[in-house]
Order: C-alpha cells, then structure tokens, then sequence
C-alpha cells in the first residue's frame, strides 16, 4: 500500500515548498492539486466559459484531459497533450482556477486523477480538500496556515525579488477574497480535517517548518 501525506491550508501558506522539501526528503512524489485546478481554469478561459456558467463549464470539464508527469522530479502539468506547467503561477490562472474549483465537474474530474495518482505511489499532496477529501485515509494529515499579514508579506517579497510591482494592500486583499470563497464554496470546501495537524507557519523560517513536519511524520513511523 502506497503512503500518502496529504497537506492543506490557504493560499500562500507554503504549502509547496514545505510539501516539496518533504517529498525530496522521504523521497516521495509531489503532487501539486492547485496547479491542476490552474491548467483546468485557463483551459475554460481559452474555451470562452463564462466563470458563471456551470452548465458549460461542466460540458468542457468532461472534455478537458489533464495529465501529470514528472521531469528530474518536478511536477509538469499536461492539458490537451501540451505541457502548459510554465503558465500556471500567474494571477490570472490563480483567479479562473479559483472560481471555477467550486463547480462539482470540475473537483470530480481531478479529484480522481488524485486518488489514482496517490494509490500507486507515495505522495506528498497539497491543496485544499486533501484531508478532507480527496485522501481520507492519508497517514499523515497537515493543516498548514499563517496570518494572512505573514502569508501576504511573503508573497509580496517573492514578487519583488522577481523583479514585479506589487501592492502589499491589494495582495492581503486578494489572498482573503481567495480563502473566502475556498472556506465558503458548498463541494469539497477548505477544512482542517479531524484528524489533521495545525501548523501556524506565522513566526516560522521554512527551516523550522520543515524540520516541525518531519518530527510529525517521525511521530507517525514514515521517516
Ligand atoms: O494552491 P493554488 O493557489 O495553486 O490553488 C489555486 C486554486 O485552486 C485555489 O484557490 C482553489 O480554489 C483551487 N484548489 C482547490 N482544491 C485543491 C487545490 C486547489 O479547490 N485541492
């Protein structure tokens, strides 16, 4: 039976580069849900979907093929047989996947490339409804949160590191307009599940973070 740690939380975190670290550290795969519900978001816009629409949104959803696969361990998103994984961070893939992630063709379709990723490999999964969802009876089940101050500031920094204009205000604001409608949508919503473990990443350096989450995985006999 394949191992599967499954990592929740909201938007900006760290997810990623925590459930990253861990995976290169247990020698898992890492398996990114949000960059497939980005590939499946800008799929929809190309197609000229209304973000409203969900009866066409759920006619292109069935149609939509996503696959993953991996090059030196990192995660490529294939859409259509073309790897689209470099047009995934943008603002705009954030904000079509986000509300279009609320429509139950949509979770359906890649919450079972997910399961059956899962059931045949060790992973390390991140997203939303991991836990709770998607892989209930993970081994290990993290809820990895911060201030949504923290969790702007970072995202704020790793911006003008990469040369962009931001707008700290308007970044806090967008974060908390995300997190609402991920807690509130009626399928699969943002939760800490039961039985997951909360970390508060507010006043932690991404060090301590991972070390904290491979005592965790420690504790449940994985590492
Ligand atoms: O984590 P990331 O910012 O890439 O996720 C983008 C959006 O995809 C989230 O805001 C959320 O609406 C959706 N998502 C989801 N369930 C997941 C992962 C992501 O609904 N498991």
């Amino acid at each position: 039976m394949s191992i599967n740690i499954a990592i929740d939380g909201p938007a900006g975190a760290g997810k990623s580069t925590i459930a990253k670290a861990l995976s290169r550290e247990l020698g898992f795969i890492y398996v990114d849900t949000g960059a497939m519900y980005r590939a499946m978001g800008l799929f929809l816009q190309a197609k000229g979907a209304s973000q409203d629409d969900e009866k066409t949104i759920s006619e292109l959803a069935e149609k939509c093929s996503i696959d993953i696969k991996y090059e030196n361990g990192q995660q490529r998103v294939i859409e259509g047989g073309v790897d689209v994984t470099d047009k995934l961070r943008s603002e705009d893939a954030g904000k079509w996947a986000s509300a279009t992630s609320r429509f139950g063709a949509v979770r359906a379709k890649l919450t079972q490339l997910q399961k059956d990723l899962a059931a045949r490999e060790n992973v390390v999964m991140d997203g939303r409804d991991i836990g709770s969802a998607v892989l209930p009876g993970a081994q290990l089940k993290i809820y990895l949160t911060a201030s949504e101050e923290a969790r702007g500031k970072r995202r704020y920094d790793e911006l003008v590191t990469k040369g962009e204009t931001a707008d700290l205000d308007q970044i806090i604001a967008d974060i908390a307009a995300r997190d609402h409608a991920d807690m509130t949508r009626e399928i699969s919503p943002l939760v800490q599940a039961e039985d997951a473990i909360l970390v508060d990443t507010s006043d932690m350096s991404i060090e301590q973070v991972v070390e904290h989450c491979l005592g965790l995985c420690r504790e449940k006999g994985i590492a």
